[in-house]
């Protein structure tokens, strides 16, 4: 079971994983884009962080509900509405919810691809955020289905988002700033496909530091 306290912390570990790569991140962008994406990004998070205390004894519904309002509301670029509907649509899955199985898990991920999807309209191979979230949700989706736990699904699932980022340098973007460039975004790792990473890592990092000790 993945409980609302680990949410809280996936959410905290995540902003601080942003902060921290805040100029790399913009650095990516730089390259392929228009130098904002760490800034809109550590904008968005900082701000959906402030307000984690004012629904942290609410269900883990509605607190990726307001991350959401957040981020659709303070994040300029693609990155805002993208990450938005993302929550958005997680969010729905787990309403009312205080504790999520892998199955749940599983649901909220499949959501929030699905909500990047409808709004973005990439496909996997355009260089986008696309590129790491649906492998990242087929390797947790096969994982579940194996029967393994929520841990081990999304260390399955983080494996398959670091070869989704490492595969976007060779693409030419098809969405997006970068799309702009045609051919001479070959070469260039996403940004957002990296801060998608960064987020599943969160993740993972919250359910190793949180695992019982083995004797
Ligand atoms: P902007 O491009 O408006 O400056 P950001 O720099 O914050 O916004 O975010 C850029 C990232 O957004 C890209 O690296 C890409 O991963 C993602 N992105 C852009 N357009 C799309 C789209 N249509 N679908 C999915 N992801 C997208
Ligand atoms: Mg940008």
């Amino acid at each position: 079971m993945v409980t609302k306290e680990q949410i809280l912390q996936w959410l905290q570990t995540f902003a601080a994983q942003i902060e921290q790569n805040k100029d790399y991140l913009t650095q990516l962008d730089a390259a392929i884009g228009d130098a904002d994406h760490g800034i809109n990004m550590e904008r968005g998070f900082k701000k959906a962080i402030a307000q984690l205390s004012t629904v942290a004894d609410k269900d883990i519904g509605s607190i990726l509900k307001t991350v959401s309002m957040t981020l659709i509301s303070s994040v300029g670029g693609a990155s805002g509405p993208l990450y938005g509907t993302l929550f958005l649509r997680a969010s729905t899955t787990v309403a009312g919810k205080e504790e999520l199985t892998a199955e749940n898990m599983l649901e909220m991920l499949k959501a929030g691809l699905d909500g990047v999807l409808g709004r973005g309209k990439a496909t996997q191979g355009d260089k986008t955020m696309i590129d790491v979230l649906s492998p990242a949700v087929m390797a947790f989706q096969q994982a579940v289905s194996d029967g393994k736990s929520t841990l081990e699904a999304m260390q399955q699932s983080v494996a398959a988002a670091e070869q989704g980022v490492k595969d976007t340098t060779p693409m030419i973007a098809k969405k997006g700033r970068a799309s702009y460039l045609g051919e001479r975004s070959v070469g260039h790792q996403d940004p957002g496909a990296t801060s998608s990473y960064l987020m599943l890592k969160s993740l993972l990092i919250v359910l190793e530091n949180s695992r019982a000790p083995v004797h």
